[in-house]
């Protein structure tokens, strides 16, 4: 695909049966077929905002056999060793390198990222799988010392039950694959509902995994794609049969789903919502700290969990930092994301326009001043597609405005005075995921880590909010939802604990020194 990046007020874009073809050719190549082009599920481009196709939505009777074919392959796939477990990630993880051009393609059609982004999203998955067939062999559980003698306490991990992952639109392969990946070695079969906007991505990597699958002789329903809204996550939720939930969108979502769950004492993963903030001291390297916080707060036009949306700056700083940042924001090509040199692509709907005007106008209105951006680009040939300049806003206060997730890119900075009063503002809303600290104070980074610091389940020193890598556990808290998934030891949610004490005495003393018979 060609195109050009431009600063000014027209861009020029691809047209809507380029990018058709496109998205037809890189499913053929990942060897998924376009199901009838008539349905609920409409595939959109926000290129353009055009419909690329439309597609059936999965219906209630196949929702149910989905899980039903999944439950019946966890007999079989919980005894298969997890070395081998690993066999078929390994495949998948081949499979994801050889196609990850034709990933990457879709990535940038559907959900709108620029091509590095794209790519970026798809090597993420190529890592978690590499991570995972790792993994296989370091399921640990561990050994602790028994209050009794001749006796052994331990204990073991084993495979938990079917997975069911409901994903959001903004990563619409890499948070699968954190969930597949790990849930295949830990021995749950896993099944799909991605977002609605993003049918096409999904198509693409199910049918990867089910060449995976094949070539390593798996078995059938270890892995399944359910299309469609709410309504079929719902469905999965429901579902007695599927032992976890793993959720990732908007924090609404996650207040349906949790106590639903909860009401069945199934098990709950949530990725929520975040509202990310970085703090930058008098100490820091300004230079770094602006490429820092631009990527974080423009990059993916705003539409990362872990996109930067406050800026706390310390006041004898903040006119300098400002001005610079300013003065970078007006040098972001937006535009096309297949185009060579754009670093902003579209966002993913109308409504998500909306929503920043809203918040815009929400933030004028509490007094603040758009220092740049915030316009929307006109595109002559596509009126349906968003393209947004990045707006920067400076705010007197943390107002309502502030402490809401609008999920778009606007950065909102606001200045302070001490240390302290840097973490309260930090900490003053109700999301929890990705926190940064921009100094070369070593006092104030680690007061900033420390148990006192920011309450994030992400927090950075000298890098920006986004771009986490694979290996740590990702998450945040508060209404972030509490969940951990990708690296670390996130593999244990996937997995159910069994505490063993085996007696090799010939005599049996209670525990707590108990007499009985
Ligand atoms: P969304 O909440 O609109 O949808 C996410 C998914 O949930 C979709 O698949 C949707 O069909 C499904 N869904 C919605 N309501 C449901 C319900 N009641 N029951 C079952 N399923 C339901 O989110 P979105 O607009 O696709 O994504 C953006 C949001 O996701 C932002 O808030 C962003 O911060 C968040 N997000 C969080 C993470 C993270 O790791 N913390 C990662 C990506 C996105």
């Amino acid at each position: 695909m060609t195109g050009h990046a431009v600063t000014s007020n027209d861009i020029p874009l691809p047209d809507l049966e380029a990018l058709r073809s496109l998205a037809r050719e890189s499913l053929r190549r990942c060897g998924a077929e376009l199901p009838a082009d008539a349905g609920d599920v409409v595939a959109r481009s926000p290129l353009t905002g055009g419909t690329l196709f439309t597609l059936p939505a999965t219906g209630p009777a196949e929702v149910d056999a989905a899980i039903g074919a999944a439950a019946e392959a966890f007999l079989q796939w919980r005894t298969v060793p997890a070395p081998r477990r690993g066999a078929l990630v390994k495949r998948l993880g081949e499979l994801l390198t050889e196609h990850k051009e034709h990933l990457a393609d879709l990535v940038t059609v559907e959900a709108g990222k620029i091509r590095s982004e794209a790519l970026g999203e798809v090597q993420e998955m190529i890592d978690i799988c590499e991570f995972a067939v790792g993994l296989s062999r370091q399921l640990y559980g561990r050994t602790m010392v028994s209050e009794r003698p001749g006796h052994r306490l331990s204990e073991s991990w084993h495979p938990l039950g079917v997975v069911g992952v409901i994903s959001a639109f903004n990563f619409p392969v890499a948070v699968w694959s954190w969930n597949t990946a790990i849930a295949l070695v830990c021995g749950d079969p896993v099944v799909w509902k991605p977002s609605e906007l993003t049918p096409l991505t999904a198509l693409a990597c199910d049918a990867l995994l089910a060449r995976a699958a094949a070539d390593t002789g798996a078995p059938a329903g270890l892995h399944r794609l359910l299309l469609g809204g709410r309504d079929i996550g719902e469905r999965l939720v429901d579902d007695e049969r599927v032992a976890l939930v793993s959720a990732t969108g908007s924090v609404r979502m996650g207040k349906e789903v949790a106590p639903r769950v909860a009401a069945r004492f199934g098990r709950c993963l949530l990725e929520l919502g975040g509202n990310n903030a970085a703090v930058v001291t008098p100490s820091a390297d300004l230079d770094l700290s602006v490429r820092g916080i631009v990527f974080s707060a423009a990059g993916t036009a705003g539409q990362r969990c872990t996109s930067l949306r406050r800026l706390i700056v310390h006041e004898d700083i903040a006119d300098r930092l400002v001005e610079k940042i300013v003065h970078a924001y007006g040098q972001l090509p937006v535009g096309d994301p297949f185009a060579d040199g754009t670093l902003v692509g579209p966002l993913i709907s109308g409504s998500a326009h909306d929503a920043m005007r809203q918040a815009l106008a929400d933030a004028e209105a509490d007094g603040g001043k758009v220092l740049t951006g915030g316009e929307r680009l006109a595109a002559e040939s596509a009126p349906d597609a968003v393209y947004v300049r990045p707006a920067v806003v400076r705010m007197p206060a943390q107002t309502d405005v502030v402490r809401r997730e609008t999920f778009a890119p606007i950065l909102y900075v606001l200045t302070y005075r001490t240390l302290e009063e840097a973490v309260a503002l930090h900490n003053g809303v109700p999301q929890g995921l990705s926190s940064s600290i921009f100094t070369q104070d070593q006092r104030e980074a680690e007061r900033f880590l420390g148990a006192d610091g920011s309450d994030c389940g992400i927090a950075n020193v000298n890098i920006g909010t986004s771009g986490a890598e694979i290996g740590g556990a990702f998450g945040g808290e508060k209404e972030t939802g509490g969940g951990r998934e990708s690296g670390s030891d996130a593999w244990r949610t996937y997995m159910r604990r069994a505490t063993n004490t085996v007696n090799y005495s010939d005599s049996l003393p209670l525990a707590q020194g108990v007499n009985f018979l």
